[in-house]
């Protein structure tokens, strides 16, 4: 590891100029990427698909941590400099090239399972976060999400009831999953630092509620939160028999959808479903 060049000079030699169509901001201080590294505990033997690898500089600290890693990178120009980084380790690195929206990620892990790692370009983050999030399987094949986002949405998947940020991304990921917010990292971190700082969110499978329908959760929350600031016998109509089952299971329709616990959206769920 101490023999390759530092990723500044890789990314010259290979005119890696930071593309912003591709959400391009790359990280190069290895103290930082050491951290993120170590956000979902030991790695060691584990595999790891990361999306975005970029120049490669969160790789670099996965592989430094011991991780088998696959990352999937879209931008084609990067591709030279993470063959390199594949010859120093071999067999510890796969790289694919492809959109990662496009990839049922289970079958590029082989139908193991694996902790997902990744400095996320920010127009694909909340895509790709809510479908790992969203699937009727569960437990899912990925063992734990470490992901970047901007901070404000990273507020919004760790946010409790009450607040402006509690709405449907934090049911999303609170309902059957824990979700921490394990590191802020200041946008003079990133070159070309981004308008607004970020944050590195964790996210671990739980047991899921049983007789809970994730479609179902879904429409309730995108109802409810869709028209936030009415009452849910109004923002509820839409779903067939809702308002009636908040009655039902004690829930006062007069309450509006950032007041309810995820529990009680669970529930809700449950006795409709
Ligand atoms: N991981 C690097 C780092 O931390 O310095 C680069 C992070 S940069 C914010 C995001 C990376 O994701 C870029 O390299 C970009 O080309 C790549 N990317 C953007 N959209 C993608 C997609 N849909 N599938 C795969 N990679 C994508």
């Amino acid at each position: 590891m101490t023999d390759l060049p530092p990723l500044r000079e890789v990314i010259a030699r290979h005119g890696l100029s930071a593309s912003k169509a591709l959400g391009q901001n790359f990280l190069f201080d290895q103290q930082l990427l050491d951290r993120i590294a170590a956000v979902p505990g030991d790695l060691s033997g584990k595999k790891v698909l990361e999306i975005g690898p970029g120049p490669g500089g969160l790789t670099r600290a996965l592989l430094r941590a011991g991780a088998e890693v696959t990352a999937i990178e879209m931008d084609t120009r990067c591709l030279p400099a993470l063959s390199e980084l594949a010859m120093a380790f071999p067999d510890r690195l796969r790289v694919i090239e492809g959109d990662a929206l496009k990839l049922n990620h289970d079958a590029v892990m082989g139908g193991e399972p694996y902790a997902i790692l990744s400095n996320l370009p920010y127009n694909v983050g909340t895509a790709l976060f809510t479908r790992w999030m969203g699937g009727e399987e569960w437990p899912p094949l990925w063992t734990s999400l470490t992901l970047m986002f901007q901070q404000e949405v990273a507020q919004r998947i760790v946010a409790k009831p009450g607040s402006s940020a509690y709405g449907r991304l934090a049911v999303l990921a609170q309902w059957r999953a824990e979700a921490k917010m394990a590191m802020k990292v200041h946008r003079s971190a990133f070159t070309p630092p981004p308008k607004v700082m970020s944050a590195i969110v964790h996210v671990e499978p739980a047991e899921m509620p049983e007789g809970v329908s994730a479609r179902l959760l879904e429409r309730l929350t995108e109802a409810a939160f869709g028209q936030r600031r009415k009452m849910l016998r109004q923002s509820l109509k839409g779903v067939a028999g809702a308002v009636e089952t908040l009655e039902e299971i004690g829930i006062d329709p007069q309450r509006r959808a950032e007041t309810l616990e995820v529990d009680d959206f669970v529930r809700l769920a449950r006795a409709l479903g």
